[in-house]
């Protein structure tokens, strides 16, 4: 059997949606809210109300998609009176699959020519969204938000990011800017082409750069999380960067051979050293301390690279699996037509 290249399936064009690069018409066109949430039925209280101010007032179609990542708590009950108003739209999955996922399912669910994305914790201002909504207008295709400062994060998390995006670097051509999160608007075109993208290892903040088109970015100054906590502990993060480092980086396993390579370099020299200190002075070669040593030492290289492998093995793992990023168990609600019921009224 010949092996036959890997065509991703066109999957996310649908009816009623408008072709990316049509006129960017704000009068015609729809406007989709991608939020994700885990347990924030408190924030969407206050959330949902501003979104529906702002996108009102935009004159365009909208729709705000809550994509439900398996909160047990009042989300769905505050979600069952939400989407009986148009405009509002409750897609639950089946448990908690992560941000990502959810991210990934609330844009797959989207119809709108032009997606935003936004927590659901009112950390990300909805009154950016006018701003974002008119650079996208202006022919932008991909409008993020980036940070002003990171005040609202302590000093661990803020040097660990650091160091996260200096080991990610400008890896394969792929520059991921470092204060900028999933809080951005992206044209019809960018959705499509994230949603072409067939990985599980799914890192937004990577993916989104990956894809190009013209971006631009817009400074904000984070809010603090009106109720609850941060579902990210460091633990988590790590997980992330983890993620984020094996799905764009080889450098490790190139720094593991080389690594490998030194440290023979060395032995050989080191062993070299000691046939000579025996055959020209007669020196005793050195006692077990050094031994164990050395020993100690090549044991711990041997697992840190063994782990580097395993990291990356564990991901071929994911992908050859192919199970779903995710599975819906109920899809709720309907866009906001401005457009028509202006049309209807009229008639
Ligand atoms: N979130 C999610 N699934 C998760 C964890 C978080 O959908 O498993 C959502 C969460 O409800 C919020 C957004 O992702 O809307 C950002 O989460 P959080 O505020 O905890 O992250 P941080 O702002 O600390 O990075
Ligand atoms: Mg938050």
């Amino acid at each position: 059997m010949t092996p036959q290249a890997y065509v991703p399936p066109v999957t996310n064009i649908r009816p009623g949606q408008a072709d990316p690069g049509t006129p960017r018409v704000l009068r015609d066109a729809m406007i989709s809210c991608v939020v994700p949430a885990y347990n924030e039925h408190e924030n969407l209280a206050l959330l949902l109300p501003r979104l529906q101010d702002v996108l009102t007032k935009t004159g365009a179609n909208w729709e705000v998609v809550v994509v439900d990542d398996g909160s047990r708590d009042a989300t769905a009950i505050l979600m069952s009176s939400w989407t009986r108003q148009p405009g509002f739209r409750y897609v639950q999955l089946s448990r908690n699959f992560g941000k990502e996922p959810a991210i990934t399912a609330g844009l797959e669910a989207a119809l709108g020519d032009a997606v935003i994305i936004l927590d659901a914790d009112l950390q990300h201002p909805p009154s950016l969204l006018p701003t974002m909504i008119a650079r996208w207008e202006a022919g932008i295709d991909m409008v993020y938000a980036v940070r002003a400062n990171r005040n609202d994060e302590n000093l661990t998390k803020r040097w660990g990011t650091r160091l996260f995006y200096s080991l990610l670097g400008g890896s394969r051509g792929v520059n991921v800017p470092p204060h900028a999160g999933d809080f951005r608007l992206m044209d019809r075109a960018v959705v499509n082409a994230l949603l072409q993208l067939p990985e599980r290892n799914r890192f937004m903040k990577g993916l989104y750069a990956w894809v190009g088109f013209e971006s631009e970015s817009i400074t904000y100054v984070p809010d603090s999380r009106q109720h609850g906590e941060s579902h990210f502990s460091a633990l988590k993060l790590l997980r992330l960067a983890l993620a984020g480092l094996t799905a764009f980086t080889t450098w490790p396993l190139r720094a593991v051979s080389l690594t490998g390579f030194a440290i023979s370099l060395c032995s050989f020299g080191y062993g070299l050293y000691i046939v000579c200190e025996y055959l020209l002075f007669r020196n005793p070669v050195d006692g077990w301390p050094t031994i164990v040593t050395i020993l100690l030492f090549f044991s711990g290289i041997n697992l840190i690279s063994l782990g580097i492998v395993g990291e990356y093995i564990a991901r071929i793992f994911d992908e050859v699996k192919g199970r779903p990023l995710y599975i819906v168990r109920q899809a709720v609600g309907k866009p906001y037509m401005a457009a028509t019921q202006q049309n209807e009224r009229s008639d």
